[in-house]
Order: structure tokens, then C-alpha cells, then sequence
């Protein structure tokens, strides 16, 4: 049933092909006559991407060159995040599918590998799996080492986002050399300001008392981003299967709070926070509900509605309840910088 749904979405994407809709020429088959270097492409590149964080930093190097194809809604859960058949087309249909990888979307990284498997033309990029190495892979509450996957949440440290935009920078250059320079210019525009954040966050989190750079979390999405600017994770409500925390688990978190005497712990948007209000409550302290590590702030059209507005907005709801400030951040403005 599976399969045969399978090869009808590649017969329709043929179809679309055969019936005049605008493709991508440099990655179509059956040119064998014409050199790469001489082809220039009629239409944008398509990308297909998942997160909206990953899809940010992909815009602001590929700008208005490509066109994006986001595939993870905003607001929802990439974890356990279901395909609609739309989804799979639209994938089929695309030259390069950017994904974080690392197990974090779940059932698009499987389709997207099959995709990738039956359709030559089609490039995957695995940001996560291309940014760290095994050995600096991170297992922790929710992503224990028994099931296998590591913490998959790389962007909340900067250094890796930089990274992340070097890799989009290489393989669009790879695949539409034609706009090399564009693709090379906006990558450098937008890495200086993730320097900038960077070294914003960093200073930040040196105003936070230092006997409170701890986090508690309900999602387990800061693992990178700890270790990077000095803070350390001190625990995450949620369970590895992303269900519910036990009566016992939420007894012991409260026991821990109680000790470690952090003044604040964090929900997430996408989560249910009840859990967490308990355990704030009962633990005596602030409970911070929003957290973000995919949503973007605002709407589509607010300058902030970007992955460093996120980040400054998350920082904002971090580092304040624990007793620092976030001065540093006054220069580094979160609006797109992609050029035209
Ligand atoms: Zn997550």
C-alpha cells in the first residue's frame, strides 16, 4: 500500500515534468552533451526544508536565488513530526532537501533518504550529521545513549549555525555555480552577525550570577548550547519517547530544584507545561512557559520573525529570571540580511 503510494508521487512528478513546468535544467537528466558550466538555470533552485531555524539560515544565504520549500509547520513538533503525501511530492520534486538530520525530523529524514535513493538528480544535505563528529555527538536526558540518536538540537549553539551556513554556502555554490558570488557575499553578510550573537550570548551569560547558569528544561533542546557559553543542564522533564513524566520523575525533579536552589526552570511552546507549573510551584520557583528552539518570534512578516530574533528573544526569557542582563544584545539586530 506503502510502496504503491510511493511510485504513483514519482509517476505525477514525471508527469508535471513532461507537461512544461518550469525544472531546474542543470539537474535533469539526459544532458549529457552539455558541460554543467554551460548551463544556466531557467528557474531558482528548489530547496526543500524542515525546521524553521534551518530554513532561516538557509534563506539568508540563498536568498532570493532559490526558492524555499519549508516542510516542518512552525509551532509543531519535528520530533514527531508525520509526512502528509503533499509533503513526499513536494520533496520528489526538489533539488536538494537541507535537513538537520540526526534522527530530529524523524519520519521527513526517512523519506527524504528514500526520495534521494530512487531520484539521481535530488541532493540531500544533512546539516547535523555534517557540522559534529560522532565522538562530539551529545546523549543526555531525553536522547539517552541506550536508544542510539543524539541530542539533535545543534543550532542553539551559534558556532554550529555558522557552520550550518557554510555547508548551505558550499553545496548551493556546488549545485548553481552561476551565483557563486551572490551565494558567497550573503553567506559572509550573515555570518558576522552570527558572530556578532554569539559574542552577544556569551557576554550575556556572564551577567548570571554564576551559582545560577543551570537549566532545567521540559524539552531537552539546550545540550550544544550549554557547554558553549558556560551554563550547564541540569535536567529535562521530558521523557525519551516525548509521552509524559512519571509521578516518580516529577517527585525527583522537584527533590532536585529543591537542592540545587535554581531561581527559574523553562517550558517550550510546542510542549504542554502543566507538568512544569506543578514543578514550579512545588519547587518554589519561576517558571519561564516559553523557551523556543524551532518556533520563530512574531509573525511571518516581523523583522524578528528570524532565527536570531529567536535566539534573542530566548535569551531575553533565559538569562533575566536567573538574575542577568541582556545588554549585550543592543547592537546585534535580528532582521535578515540576504541581499537583493
Ligand atoms: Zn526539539
Amino acid at each position: 500500500m506503502k510502496m504503491a503510494a510511493q511510485y504513483s508521487l514519482i509517476a505525477i512528478s514525471i508527469i508535471v515534468g513532461i507537461t512544461g513546468l518550469p525544472q531546474f535544467i542543470s539537474s535533469a537528466p539526459n544532458l549529457t552533451n552539455t558541460t554543467k558550466e554551460s548551463i544556466t538555470p531557467l528557474t531558482k533552485l528548489k530547496v526543500v526544508t524542515s525546521v524553521a531555524p534551518i530554513t532561516n539560515i538557509v534563506k539568508n544565504v540563498g536568498g532570493d536565488k532559490i526558492e524555499i520549500i519549508p516542510i516542518i509547520p512552525e509551532g509543531s513538533d519535528s520530533h514527531t513530526f508525520e509526512m502528509v503525501p503533499s509533503d513526499a511530492i513536494k520533496m520528489n520534486d526538489a533539488n536538494l532537501i537541507i535537513i538537520d538530520g540526526l534522527n530530529l525530523e524523524g519520519s521527513m529524514e526517512k523519506v527524504a533518504t528514500e526520495t534521494k535513493n530512487k531520484n539521481p538528480n535530488l541532493k540531500l544535505l544533512k546539516l547535523g550529521d555534517n557540522t559534529i563528529t560522532k565522538d562530539q555527538w551529545l546523549f543526555d536526558f531525553s536522547f539517552p545513549k541506550e536508544k542510539g540518536d543524539p541530542n539533535p538540537h545543534l543550532w542553539l549553539n551559534v558556532a554550529y549555525a555558522i557552520k550550518f551556513a557554510n555547508l548551505t554556502r558550499d553545496k548551493l555554490i556546488e549545485m548553481d555555480p552561476n551565483n557563486a558570488n551572490y551565494y558567497s557575499s550573503n553567506a559572509d553578510r550573515y555570518v558576522s552577525l552570527l558572530k556578532r550573537l554569539d559574542q552577544g550570548i556569551t557576554q550575556a551569560v556572564k551577567t548570571i550570577p554564576e551559582q545560577n547558569r543551570k537549566l532545567l528544561t521540559y524539552h531537552d533542546s539546550w545540550a550544544y548550547f550549554a557547554p558553549r557559553y558556560g551554563m550547564v543542564v541540569i535536567g529535562a522533564v521530558q521523557p525519551a519517547d516525548f509521552g509524559e513524566p512519571s509521578p516518580q520523575d516529577i517527585a525527583r525533579l522537584i527533590d532536585q530544584i529543591r537542592s540545587v536552589k535554581v531561581p527559574a526552570i523553562f517550558g517550550s511552546e510546542v510542549y504542554p507545561n502543566k507538568v512544569m507549573d506543578q514543578i514550579g510551584r512545588e519547587g518554589k520557583v519561576t517558571f519561564v512557559q516559553t523557551l523556543s528552539d524551532d518556533a520563530l518570534p512574531g509573525q511571518p512578516t516581523d523583522t524578528n520573525h528570524t532565527y536570531v530574533g529567536m535566539m534573542i528573544e530566548d535569551m531575553k526569557n533565559m538569562i533575566i529570571p536567573l538574575g542577568g542582563n541582556i545588554d549585550s544584545f543592543k547592537d546585534v539586530n535580528p532582521q535578515n540580511t540576504y541581499g537583493k
